[in-house]
């Protein structure tokens, strides 16, 4: 072992000790619904999981999962190596068939999905215009790229537009977004991206993550919802879906550019059959009326939420309470945690620097009881501890 290696790395953790910035994954000893118990804990009401609609424990995805891993656990290899499952056609087909376009393709991840379409499209001498607020994963397939990139402050159509006019014609564009933002819960402007792409013929490419199964004409997402067609569309498995994976959704010559061209889908194993099962068993219970049941139930819950906390703004289930400083930040969730909530401080550098806040997510198998009481949790906190607490932004 090189010496010195370890003290090198402990430099560095010392480093976020000091700073707050120290992050551990805690240790749930079981889980069921949205009640948690973490070690040395008493079971927990959860608003940290995206598991919207609650399908990761629907009976009928986790029989579509064991009767599909009987044929074995493993893809085997990548695709392009050991073949297509079943599974893997079938979701592929029906995920193309809801979101109304000729193809899918399925990735591991969705972070997978967007450094492969990114790198894929994108190269050395081509433009990328990113929203300020875009999700880690496309930041990093845009630095990938080698792409010049020009951010543009969240959500403003007019500094996207001028970044794009301002590129020489014969270099090739593209502009990509959030369509709910995954840690504001606010919703991009898309149909007013989609046309300023369209003027400066720039490639438009929306991550729906936060949004498919959810908002949207039968959970079809913000650009159903704004009859938009963005020429790349992409979308996770591991949030409404409940289960894990991603996917992209476009027009066939796309899908087929991606399999000869991404490499976060060439150079892995392909998603688990069992997964891709049961995410097209949660994909027919989206689209199904019992979806559109788990939808109002969740539609409930987030106005409930908002009411409470007198929020105006676009009805998502991810509420930010915004606290400023990794301290307060990390106080207001030990200080909920004391209460028997489960809330996440989300800390820089996943947020802007100065924006440490709580993200509240809810499911739709949350109580409006459950909701009560973070509700009141918060409430207490305004009361005992104000210097810690300020309303939500928004
Ligand atoms: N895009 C967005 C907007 C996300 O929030 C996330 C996950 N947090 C991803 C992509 C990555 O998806 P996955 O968890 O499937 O890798």
């Amino acid at each position: 072992m090189l010496p010195g290696f370890d003290d090198q790395l402990r430099t560095v953790l010392d480093e976020l000790q000091g700073s707050n910035r120290y992050r551990s994954c805690p240790e749930i000893v079981s889980r069921s619904h949205v009640s948690i118990r973490l070690a040395d804990s008493l079971p927990l009401v959860s608003f940290s999981s995206n598991d919207y609609l609650g399908l990761s424990i629907h009976p009928a995805v986790l029989q579509a999962a064991a009767t599909t891993l009987s044929g074995g656990l493993s893809a085997g290899a990548s695709r392009l190596v050991s073949g297509d499952h079943p599974a893997h056609r079938d979701l592929e087909y029906n995920l193309a068939q809801y979101l109304g376009r000729p193809a899918a393709l399925l990735f591991p991840t969705g972070y997978q999905a967007n450094l492969g379409v990114l790198t894929a499209l994108l190269g050395p001498g081509d433009v990328v215009v990113s929203d300020a607020l875009n999700h880690a994963s496309l930041i990093d397939g845009c630095r990938l790229s080698k792409a010049d990139i020009v951010v543009y402050p969240h959500a403003d159509v007019q500094a996207a537009e001028l970044a794009l006019t301002n590129v020489d014609p014969n270099r090739r564009k593209l502009l990509v977004t959030e369509s709910v933002f995954s840690m504001d819960g606010d919703v991009a402007p898309v149909r007013r991206l989609s046309e300023v792409c369209q003027k400066a013929g720039a490639a438009f490419v929306v991550d729906e993550a936060h949004a498919l199964g959810l908002l949207g004409p039968g959970g079809r997402g913000i650009c159903a919802q704004e009859r938009v067609q963005p020429d790349v569309l992409i979308g996770t498995l591991g949030k409404a879906f409940g289960a894990s994976g991603g996917f992209v959704v476009g027009s066939q010559i796309l899908r087929a550019y991606l399999v000869n061209r991404a490499r976060t889908f060439i150079y892995t194993t392909g998603l688990p059959p069992a997964i891709a099962a049961a995410a097209a068993q949660a994909l027919r219970i989206i689209n199904s009326a019992e979806g559109e049941d788990l939808r109002g139930m969740l539609a409930s819950r987030v106005s409930q939420l908002h009411r409470g906390l007198e929020m105006i703004g676009p009805s998502t289930p991810i509420v930010p309470w915004v606290l400023g400083t990794d301290v307060a930040a990390l106080a207001a969730s030990s200080a909920l945690r004391a209460a028997g909530l489960f809330v996440q401080a989300i800390r820089p550098p996943t947020v802007p620097e100065g924006t440490a806040r709580l993200r509240i997510t809810l499911s739709s198998k949350h109580t409006a009881d459950n909701v009560q009481r973070l509700l009141q949790a918060i409430g207490h906190l305004e009361v005992c501890a104000p210097h810690l607490v300020e309303k939500p932004r928004k």
